[in-house]
């Protein structure tokens, strides 16, 4: 199975811009961002989708939203923010290693690209 985009990212062939990093996960700004603020925390192990996450992903799926509490308070948006994950084709996901969209700034509203009928 070919790396996702996100692989490639954490595994520095491709350059981007890495807002914070540690052991589990990494942070970068979405390429096309929906709101002022468009963060994607994104576990370094490899899981396609909330839904193929399993028991022993518990503690990485908490730290991951520590990681978001902590990243919404530094880029100051800490009072009115949208955390969203896509999760399967028909939900919008377009690449398959799980992330969770922050989404944050002058809006409040979730952008509609995001949502699914
Ligand atoms: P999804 O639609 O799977 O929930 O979200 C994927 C997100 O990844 C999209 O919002 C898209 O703009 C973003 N994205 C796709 N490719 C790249 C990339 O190469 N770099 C960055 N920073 N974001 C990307």
């Amino acid at each position: 199975m070919s790396k996702t985009i996100f692989q490639r990212i954490i595994d520095r062939e491709i350059p981007s811009e890495i807002l914070y990093e540690d052991e589990l996960c990494i942070v970068i700004k979405d390429i096309a961002p929906k709101a002022p603020v468009h963060l994607l925390v994104i576990p370094k192990k490899l899981i396609s989708k909330l839904s193929e996450s399993s028991e022993e992903d518990t503690n990485l799926l908490g730290h991951m939203l520590k990681i978001v509490r902590e990243m919404a308070r530094n880029y100051g948006i800490e009072e009115a923010f949208n955390v969203v994950i896509n999760n399967g084709e028909k939900a919008g996901q377009t690449v398959f290693h799980l992330h969770i969209h922050v989404l944050g700034g002058n809006q409040v509203e979730l952008p509609s690209e995001l949502i699914t009928d």
